[in-house]
């Protein structure tokens, strides 16, 4: 078993411009093919009270009002992540914030260009990503179960 935690869980989002473009299922695509186990999975249009706890530490910046504007514009899909390293390999998978610096093969670096229509979300640190977690989901909702293939994707 490799080191690390294997149980390490990231709270990946498609938002609505993603979901709108029907990117929903090449962004999964590429967690399930990478061996990230999938163990939440919602849609829905977030309201203003969730995205200010979801973005509570951006709620004074400038940007704020177009943010909350646009997460609220229709459905996102939430999804939790299940792998070693989730967090920091899901930040990577994503690109950066900036789709212009975002590399290509990144899902940014691929498919968006501004910045305020960068098409997801995910988690930047491993407290953040179990506050989001228990922010967007309730505990049953998060499954527990084995991923049989587990043997073929670590040593
Ligand atoms: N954002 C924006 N303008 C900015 C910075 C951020 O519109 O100058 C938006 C963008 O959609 C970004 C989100 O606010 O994804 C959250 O910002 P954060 O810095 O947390 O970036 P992320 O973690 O999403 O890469
Ligand atoms: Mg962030």
């Amino acid at each position: 078993m490799p080191k690390g935690s294997i149980t390490e869980r990231t709270y990946i989002m498609v938002k609505p411009d993603g979901v709108q473009r029907g990117l929903v299922g090449e962004i999964m695509a590429r967690f399930e093919k990478r061996g990230y186990k999938l163990i939440a999975l919602k849609m829905r249009t977030a309201d203003e009270a969730l995205l200010k706890k979801h973005y509570c530490d951006l709620v004074e910046k400038p940007f704020f009002p177009s943010l909350l504007s646009f997460m609220t514009s229709g459905p996102v899909v939430s999804m939790v992540w299940e792998g070693l390293d989730a967090v920091k390999q899901g930040r990577q998978m994503l690109g950066e914030t900036n789709p212009l610096a975002s590399k290509p093969g990144s899902i940014r670096g691929d498919f968006c260009i501004d910045m305020g229509k960068n098409i997801c979300h995910g988690s930047d640190s491993v407290e953040s990503a179990e506050n989001e977690i228990a922010l967007w989901f309730t505990p049953e909702e998060v499954l527990k179960y084995d991923q049989t293939r587990a043997a073929h994707i670590y040593e």
